[in-house]
This record gives structure tokens, C-alpha cells and sequence, in this order.
């Protein structure tokens, strides 16, 4: 087992057998792992009663999972909190080190994208420039993205790498602007010999970020930097994303991801197998690359469930992977989306907050962004009227009246329904 929030898996399932499903996914299921050090485990609740409720009924249980796990007495501390700090670059540093060319496997599917980032990896800024990889969600664009910077960053140490992803650049940028401090994320963006964006969609329609994306594209463009970005669909096909950035991103060249085959599913699991040093048997592999088709994440996923389980000791058998995978495709439903989802996301396109577009404000561009999430919320739930005025503290007469604007609306502006479409497509993909 390599990492902490591995163990934590482990300890969950152990707790996860031993109580209730309720209270399990009510006092276990939220806590989040936050450290181990000198056999004291320190595990963050999200609020003081959870912690009140944790430390009086659960804490032996816990106490007991880590010990099976670890094969030592172990102390368990609960913490209060809501994030974990920095989380955005352990994530960052995790996927850094984990993501290779060694460990991605080939198959008909992602053969060509395999090919041409091994190229660019060789020789940044020369072979294709820009690079761009798209695909749907868990079939390798990050990966990917990933081992092309282990390999730049082993074979040129002193290159400039900067990497990231589309919903934190378009972060840095609001940030920047508010801090009037443009000049630092022009001088970290502009010395870059090398760019990755990860997830690049999410940059489409917001006018501040994508002219600070074209200007430092055109930039290091035209010094022959490497540039390389990755999304989940062709750059035509991010509707409301800057005319300009889409001619440029379509000038190099364009790779594509598949959904993998049989074969290759089957070499998957064997891999990440492989890696934690775990057999399983061939019936059991063949069983989940038949299951499960269209997305490598949920593979790893039961790959790692599967071990945590033998670290218990239960081996992998095909009644327990069935198990597994129902639990999968359950999840795999898509979670009814809310409302206030709907409303923190066409806030960040149109740069406006929440409680405005819920509030009485009339400004120009505040009415505006709570016209077009009435209407995407009716689009998306369909929901009566009257449950969506409510989402916004408005009544029925004022949703009817903002659905037939944004309707009129549509029709004689196609950028605003290209910037609809976006929107949806992003809620939904999430
Ligand atoms: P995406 O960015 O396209 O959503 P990721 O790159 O995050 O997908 O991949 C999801 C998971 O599947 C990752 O853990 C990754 O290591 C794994 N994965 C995807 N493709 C492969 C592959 N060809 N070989 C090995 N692992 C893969
Ligand atoms: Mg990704």
C-alpha cells in the first residue's frame, strides 16, 4: 500500500462492515483522512458534532481498523474542518509522480494520442505544436498529459514546465485581476517552455481568461514553446470557447482517445494489478474488462477495492467483483443535478456570485446570468416552475418570464446558446 488515503480505504471498508449503512454513511463515510504520524492518525471531521458523535462511538472502531491494517496499536484524533489545505497540489503532485508513459498501456484505442505525445515528449516545441488530446472523461488525457512532463522534465531539467488545469488558470486569472497583480501571471505563464492545460473546456466563455489564454499562447507560440492542452471534446465542439483560441488549437495537432477494447481492458487491470504487487485471477479480470466498458478510472477503481478487500483477507472472486461492479454502476447513474449547482456554475461563467443571482439586484449583468440559470435549471431538471422559482426565491410568473427572454434570446444571438450549450455540457460532464 503506497499512500494514506489508501489505508483510508482500507479502514473504511473495515468500519463499513462492522456498522450500520446508515451510520456509516452518515459519521465514517465524510471524515477525511488528514495524516499519520508517530502511530497517531489524525482524520478531519466536517463539523463538531460529527466530531462529538465520532469521538464518543466510533473511535475504537477506527482505532481497530488502523491497527488491522497496519499491525500496530495506532491512536486516531479527529480534527474539524471543512477542506484540506493545499489539496489542489497534493492532488497535483500525486498524479505527477504516478502518471507515466511505463505504466500506460496501448492499446487500438489510444494508440495514435500514445504515439504523438511520446513525440512531443522527445522533442518539445518541434514535433507538434500545439498538442492537443481529447476524449471523454477516465480514458487517459491526464495520464497522458502527465507522462509527457515526467518525460520532458527527466530529459530536459532545465526547461520550464508549467502545468495545469482549465478551471485554475481560469481561477488564477479572476484571482489576478482582482489583486491587480496580471503582471505575476503573465511573467509565470509567459516563461514557460513548456504549457500544459488540463481540461482546457473550461476556459470557454469566460471573455477575461480566454484573452489572457490567447495572448500567452500567441506568446510562446511564436518562441516555439511546446504548448499542450487536452478536453473532453474537439475544440468545435466547445461551443462558446474564443474563435481565435479554436483556430489555434486546430493548427497543430489533434489526438483522440477511444473507449478501449476487450483486450486492452483486460491488459489494464492486469496492470494496475501488477503494480500493487496483486494477482487476480484471469476469470475474475475477464469478468470486470466484460462489465465494465467505457470508462479506465472505474477499472482501477475496482482493481483497488479489490486489494483493499484481500489486505483483509478475502480473495478476488467473481461473486465479489460482481458485487463491486454493481456498486459501480449505481454510482455510475448520474446524481440529480441541483439547482444550486446550476447557479454556482452560471455564476463563474458570467463572473457574477451566487447570492446576486439569487438576490433582488436588477444590474444589467446580474439579471442576465440569473435569466440564463432559470432557464438552464429548467432545461437540466425539469422541474415545475414553481420548485425552480423557489431555488431562486422567485415566483412562478417570474420564471415563466425569464424561460420566454432566454428563448427570444436564443434565437437572435447564437452566442448566447453557444454559451448555453457549454454550460449544460459542463454541469452535466462533472
Ligand atoms: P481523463 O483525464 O481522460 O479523464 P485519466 O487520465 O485521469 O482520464 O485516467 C483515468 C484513470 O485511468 C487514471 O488513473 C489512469 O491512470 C488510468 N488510465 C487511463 N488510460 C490508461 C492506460 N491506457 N493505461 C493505464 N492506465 C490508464
Ligand atoms: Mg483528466
Amino acid at each position: 500500500m503506497n499512500s494514506f488515503h489508501e489505508v483510508w480505504e482500507n479502514v473504511s471498508i473495515y468500519c463499513r462492515s462492522r456498522i450500520h449503512e446508515v451510520a456509516y454513511n452518515t459519521w465514517i463515510q465524510t471524515l477525511q483522512p488528514v495524516e499519520l504520524k508517530n502511530s497517531i492518525v489524525t482524520v478531519r471531521a466536517k463539523s463538531d458534532y460529527q466530531k462529538l458523535i465520532v469521538e464518543s462511538h466510533y473511535l475504537e472502531l477506527l482505532s481497530d481498523g488502523f491497527e488491522e491494517i497496519f499491525g500496530f496499536p495506532i491512536t486516531v484524533q479527529i480534527t474539524v474542518g471543512e477542506t484540506e489545505p493545499q489539496k489542489q497540489n497534493t492532488l497535483l503532485d500525486e498524479t505527477e509522480n504516478k502518471y507515466t508513459f511505463d505504466n500506460f498501456v496501448v492499446g487500438s484505442s489510444n494508440k495514435f494520442a500514445h504515439a504523438a505525445s511520446l513525440a512531443v515528449a522527445k522533442d518539445p516545441g518541434h514535433a507538434y505544436n500545439p498538442f492537443f488530446i481529447y476524449g471523454s472523461p477516465g480514458l487517459g488525457k491526464t495520464h497522458l498529459l502527465n507522462a509527457i512532463r515526467n518525460e520532458i522534465k527527466k530529459n530536459n531539467p532545465n526547461m520550464t514546465v508549467v502545468y495545469t488545469q482549465g478551471e485554475s488558470f481560469m481561477n488564477e486569472i479572476l484571482e489576478a485581476i482582482n489583486n491587480v497583480s496580471t503582471v505575476d501571471f503573465r511573467e509565470k505563464y509567459r516563461k514557460a517552455d513548456v504549457l500544459f492545460i488540463d481540461d482546457i473546456q473550461f476556459i470557454a466563455g469566460k471573455e477575461a481568461t480566454q484573452v489572457e489564454f490567447f495572448n500567452t499562447f500567441e506568446a510562446l507560440y511564436r518562441d516555439n514553446k511546446q504548448i499542450i492542452v487536452t478536453s473532453d471534446r474537439l475544440p468545435k465542439d466547445i461551443k462558446s470557447l474564443d474563435e481565435r483560441i479554436r483556430g489555434r488549437l486546430e493548427m497543430g495537432l489533434m489526438a483522440d482517445i477511444q473507449q478501449p477494447d476487450f483486450e486492452t481492458r483486460v491488459l489494464i487491470i492486469r496492470k494496475k494489478a501488477q503494480a500493487l504487487n496483486f494477482h487476480i485471477p484471469d476469470i475474475v479480470v475477464q469478468f470486470i474488462a466484460n462489465q465494465l466498458k467505457n470508462n479506465i478510472r472505474q477499472l482501477e477503481g475496482i482493481v483497488n477495492k479489490l486489494y483493499a478487500y484481500h489486505n483483509l483477507g478475502e480473495e478476488p472472486t467473481l461473486s465479489g467483483a460482481s458485487t463491486l461492479i454493481n456498486e459501480i454502476k449505481k454510482d455510475d447513474m448520474p446524481e440529480p443535478i441541483t439547482i444550486d449547482q446550476i447557479i454556482e456554475n452560471v455564476g463563474s461563467a458570467f463572473d457574477v456570485t451566487p447570492a446576486d443571482i439569487c438576490s433582488g439586484k436588477q444590474n444589467a449583468e446580474i439579471a442576465n446570468a440569473r435569466h440564463i440559470a432559470i432557464y438552464i435549471a429548467r432545461q437540466v431538471t425539469g422541474l415545475p416552475l414553481k420548485t425552480i422559482g423557489k431555488g431562486f426565491g422567485r415566483n412562478h410568473a417570474t420564471v415563466s418570464a425569464s424561460l420566454k427572454k432566454v428563448e427570444s434570446d436564443i434565437k437572435r444571438n447564437t452566442r448566447i446558446k453557444a454559451t448555453i450549450e457549454d454550460i449544460i455540457k459542463n454541469i452535466t460532464a462533472k
